[in-house]
């Protein structure tokens, strides 16, 4: 017989999957990992699922990336050093590259890098890996698995074609069958479902929040990001100190939480730098065609000097930003308008 896992994320799709699944009368277990990252009301509000419902208990998995971290450091002492990379920089990289237990933090140490929505590792990595590797994993050695998942096509152009449900094969394990059955659900439904079971939602969600996953996610929104810096101004702190340690652990010594490109003042740098970089390049190489590989990667490499000294909007640029309207030339004390947002997960780990 099959073994069937919840995903819980803490958000309202998770929930009403949770829920669902009850229903259903069979045993199931339900997972969900903790980035470190995530609001303490959401933690709260998963471990209440079983108390509310007398469901199964919501099993914690963390990421731990003690083992990359220490094989970077190693890669810093030598390849570095080797590299000529100033000792200053080696000395505060190695200083920064120690776990601290906090998976998103960790994750991010270790590649000296936030992730960003084309390079969006932390779905992969803290969510997606963590629930393979410690539950579904280990039981497809003895049997086919079914993981029950939040995901509506609705919600984002991602989704759109997610199909109800995906076997997917192994050459060593069992089977393991994706379960999407809210696919064709919307928010309403999904809330409503919660509600006519007793479930009330997330808290955050009474708070301006999209989505009640990391705290915040990459992909805010300015909306949410407003919301958040107006009643939780301890989010921003948490992600500053994210920011000089990543910034302190990366070669380059940059390192933002949002991209680049989040604000108008950064957008219109990203632009200038990049204009820049082709001037340059025609400038140097007049007799480059533009269209070569060669003109590409020149280009890029002045690109990237340029980048490296910019001075990019870090996360408290951005929630000043938040708190504007009209490109960012005015504090709007009016417009709560909703953003759409957008985590790329087809498995429904970043609601
Ligand atoms: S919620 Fe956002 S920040 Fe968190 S893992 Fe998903 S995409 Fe990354």
């Amino acid at each position: 017989m099959a073994a069937h896992f919840v995903n819980i994320s803490g958000g309202k799709d998770s929930t009403a999957v949770y829920l669902l699944a009850l229903r259903r009368g069979r045993p199931f277990r339900a997972i969900m990992a903790d980035t470190g990252h995530e609001h303490p009301v959401t933690l709260e509000y998963a471990a209440q699922l079983s108390e509310r419902t007398g469901g199964p208990v919501v099993e914690m998995v963390r990421a731990d990336f003690s083992a990359e971290i220490a094989r970077k450091r190693r890669y810093v002492e030598t390849v570095w050093r080797e590299e000529g990379v100033p000792e200053t920089t080696v000395e505060r990289a190695l200083a920064a590259l120690v776990p601290t237990g906090i998976p998103m933090l960790d994750l991010c140490l270790w590649k000296g890098r936030f992730p960003s929505r084309k390079a969006q590792f932390c779905t992969e990595y803290l969510k997606e890996r963590a629930v393979f590797d410690t539950c579904v994993g280990p039981a497809l050695e003895t049997g086919p698995v079914v993981q029950w998942l939040g995901v509506r096509r609705d919600e984002s152009r991602n989704r759109a074609q997610a199909p109800f449900t995906q076997r997917v094969r192994f050459s060593d394990r069992h089977d393991m069958v994706l379960f999407r059955p809210l696919i064709h659900w919307s928010a309403d439904n999904v809330f409503a479902f919660a509600r006519a079971h007793g479930m009330p939602p997330n808290p955050l969600y009474l708070q301006g929040m999209g989505r009640v996953g990391c705290f915040p996610c990459i992909n805010a929104g300015k909306v949410e990001l407003a919301a958040i810096g107006r009643r939780h101004p301890w989010a921003i702190d948490r992600l500053l100190e994210y920011e000089a340690a990543v910034m302190a652990a990366s070669k380059r010594g940059i390192a933002t939480f949002f991209a680049a490109d989040k604000t108008p003042q950064g957008a219109a740098l990203v632009k200038k730098l990049k204009r820049r970089a082709i001037a340059e390049t025609q400038g140097a190489h007049p007799d480059l065609d533009p269209e070569s590989k060669e003109f590409d990667r020149e280009r890029r490499r002045r690109l990237s000097d340029l980048c490296n000294d910019a001075e990019w909007p870090g996360a408290d640029a951005v929630f000043r930003w938040a708190k504007t309207a009209r490109g960012g030339r005015q504090y709007d004390l009016l417009s709560w308008s909703d953003e759409g947002l957008s985590c790329s997960s087809q498995y429904g780990l970043c609601e």
